[in-house]
């Protein structure tokens, strides 16, 4: 398995884990390479020791979840590409959901040790610009957290004008003044302007709709034999998600659950 560049990286993760215990985890790549080698007399291959070394960082720090460029360094790296220094990469959604996916997972596998933070606006705006730029505006599991941005999903003030991206936030930012605060975490509605009804006439408007495309989308992933592919807009969006899952799937070596 440590020879073969397919091998996913969560199954490498989980065996190195297995073999050397969690605090494997702040090796160095040599070490690994050395230790591996050692152990299964077999050599690694460099992309292999690279995911190692991917899911390592996944498991440790939080960047994978919060800065662009690592995201976008480490998913080449949990699609099998060797990053180049050069080369911007532009990911399909199939190969952004293997990265996402992937993380999600190794950190689920750690249990409730160093739980999945939530993934900054920054990189959910990220995965929506190359989505978009494959044909793709609505963004199931495991990018869902990405599609308000995808499918432009924004809240508008009928009083104000004022519009933001939509957050579950019923009311609006600017006539409950939650805006009036120095930091990012007391953006909240203030509760006496809620209270005094300020903020309630809105209108929630997707740009790019999404409901068809969901629909579409689901009936694929149920029976992708029996429907029917008509050649307008949603179903092609629909198509491309269903092979971006199916290869998601495929590539982390899980088998899709119906
Ligand atoms: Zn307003």
């Amino acid at each position: 398995m440590y020879k073969d560049p397919s091998t996913p990286t969560l199954e490498l993760i989980k065996d190195v884990i297995k073999r050397y215990g969690l605090e494997c985890v702040e090796w160095e790549p040599f070490v690994f390479k050395q230790t591996i080698e050692a152990d299964t007399k077999t050599s690694i291959s460099k992309i292999n020791l690279l995911k190692i070394c991917a899911g390592c960082s996944i498991i440790n720090l939080d960047t994978y979840f919060n800065d662009w460029k690592t995201f976008q360094f480490l998913t080449q790296v949990l699609n099998n590409d060797i990053p180049s220094a050069v080369i911007t990469p532009n990911f399909t959604v199939g190969e952004l959901m293997v990265g996402v996916e992937t993380a999600v997972r190794l950190r689920k596998s750690l249990k409730k040790l160093n739980p999945a933070p939530e993934f900054s606006e920054e990189i959910a705006k990220y995965i929506a610009a190359q989505a978009l730029e494959d044909g793709i505006w609505y963004l199931p599991k495991p990018l869902d957290f990405a599609n308000k941005y995808s499918s432009m999903k924004k809240v508008i003030c009928k009083e104000c004008g004022y519009e933001e991206f939509f957050d579950n936030q019923k009311v609006c930012s600017n006539c409950t003044e939650a805006n009036t605060t120095s930091s990012l975490k007391d953006f909240k509605p203030k509760k006496h302007r809620v209270k005094k009804g300020f903020g309630k006439k809105i209108k929630i408007v997707e740009k790019n709709p999404t409901s068809k495309v969901s629909k579409k989308l689901t009936k694929l992933l149920i029976n992708p034999k029996n429907e029917e592919i008509k050649v307008e807009p949603e179903d092609m969006c629909a198509v491309k998600l269903y092979s971006a899952i199916s290869y998601m799937y495929e590539q982390i070596g899980v088998k899709y659950d119906h």
